[in-house]
């Protein structure tokens, strides 16, 4: 956790080393690839994740980013059992910001995927994971954390595509949620084509 304020005078080469945030708490996953050479990092995917389903606090989801959960810990880690995932980012719900991989590289959350005719959004995007589910609301530190987290990207990387994984699989994934509200990051809402015709 940080003081979101403290960060308003890092000029953003500060605030990065080799695509990772110096505000974040490193946790290396190994579930990361290149990305294809020559595709620029245009979107942020949000996604919302907790093991077991709403269940705040537990490693869990960090273990399964990390190929480090045990699929007999809980009748619902069964069908993750195998499972090759990662997200760039977790946000914890007290508004911890964890990395695990690289922004310069390739994480796995999207799957397959499409927005305006692109596919396979994992090559082009950064992918945050809150700690949060479909049945209530995300934390004040939750969307603080966030918002110093996409104002360092937006500093960055030229994203034009802020978006829901349900926006881009929307037959598969519900994340984020009908409880994740856009309108709390306004500098992104301004910025976001998700609600134009797809
Ligand atoms: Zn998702």
């Amino acid at each position: 956790m940080f003081e979101s304020s403290s960060l308003g005078g890092s000029p953003p080469e500060a605030q990065w080393e080799a695509g990772w945030w110096r505000h974040a708490r490193p946790v290396v996953s190994p579930n990361f690839d290149e990305r294809p050479a020559a595709v620029a990092i245009d979107m942020v995917v949000m996604h919302y994740i907790s093991l077991p389903e709403r269940q705040f606090g537990t490693h869990a989801p960090l273990d399964l980013f990390c190929n480090r959960l045990n699929p007999g810990q809980h009748p619902e880690f069964e069908v993750l059992r195998g499972l090759r995932v990662s997200a760039h980012f977790f946000i914890t719900r007290t508004g911890e910001v964890v990395q695990l991989v690289s922004c310069l590289h390739r994480a796995w959350h999207a799957g397959v995927s499409k927005w305006r005719g692109r596919e396979k959004c994992n090559d082009f995007s950064i992918g945050i994971e809150l700690e949060g589910s479909g049945f209530e609301p995300f934390e004040p530190a939750q969307y603080r954390s966030l918002a110093a987290l996409c104002d360092a990207i937006s500093a960055q990387w030229a994203v034009l595509h802020w978006v829901g994984h349900s926006d881009i699989a929307p037959e598969r994934k519900s994340d984020p949620g009908p409880f994740f509200d856009w309108s709390r990051l306004p500098k992104i809402a301004a910025e976001n084509d998700r609600d134009v015709q797809k």
